[in-house]
């Protein structure tokens, strides 16, 4: 572990369904993924195709789910249409202690209960540059019938509330230069006064030992 950077910060990215959180978080592993982690989320919903058990999700039934609740093996969880997923602790815990910055791509309910645990985590919603682009998105990707595009589209709209506890909006007009900026806010977050003052203060006490 870099002596400078300590322990890894958890990483929260939220915004709308169809906001290109995957395929950012894609690119920023693949220009930094030395410092960085991903976590790998429960749920009890079904895979889409192509998605991969224990890549895209821990794909679980909802007695595993509640299994996992009451073993206390989740940092967070959250139910969002009519699906539950949840942050399994092990990794994320023991990646951190390793100095990775953790990231964690999950739904609003579960950013607030993770700044509850951790207030030094960064939180960042992503956002398309308009509604009609994140439309398009939904649209394009195939996978999901009409009714539940419109439920996500509604979803979406809903999660706009409580954007106001999240430390950063990046608009994700740009992959390459949203990854960049992405890098840039969590660099930012490890300088932050409160999480180097021990580091500070250890210089401190050197110069005053120094001759
Ligand atoms: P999707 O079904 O599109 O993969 O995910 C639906 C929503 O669940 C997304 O907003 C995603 O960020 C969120 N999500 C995924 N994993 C977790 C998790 O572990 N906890 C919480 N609270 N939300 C999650």
């Amino acid at each position: 572990m870099n002596k400078y950077r300590g322990q890894g910060l958890l990483v929260v990215i939220s915004g709308f369904s169809g906001a290109g959180k995957g395929t950012l978080i894609k690119r920023l592993i693949e220009t930094h993924g030395e410092d960085y982690a991903l976590s790998v989320s429960a749920t009890t919903r079904n895979p889409r195709p192509g998605e991969v058990d224990g890549k895209d999700y821990f794909f679980v039934d909802k007695e595993r789910f509640q299994e996992m609740i009451q073993k206390d093996q989740l940092l967070e969880y959250a139910r969002y249409v009519d699906n539950y997923y949840g942050t399994p602790r092990e990794y994320v815990e023991s990646r951190m202690q390793e100095g990775k910055d953790v990231i964690l791509e999950i739904e609003i309910q579960g950013a607030m209960r993770i700044k509850g645990q951790y207030p030094d985590a960064v939180l960042i919603f992503v956002t398309p540059p308009s509604a009609g682009e994140l439309k398009r998105r939904l649209t394009g990707r195939g996978t999901e019938s009409p009714e539940v595009i419109r439920k996500r589209l509604n979803r979406a709209a809903d999660e706009a509330v409580g954007v106001e506890a999240y430390d950063y909006i990046l608009i994700n007009d740009d992959i390459d230069h949203s990854a960049e900026l992405l890098h840039k806010a969590i660099q930012l977050q490890h300088m932050r006064t409160q999480r180097k003052l021990p580091f500070l203060y250890e210089i401190s006490r050197e110069l005053r030992t120094l001759d």
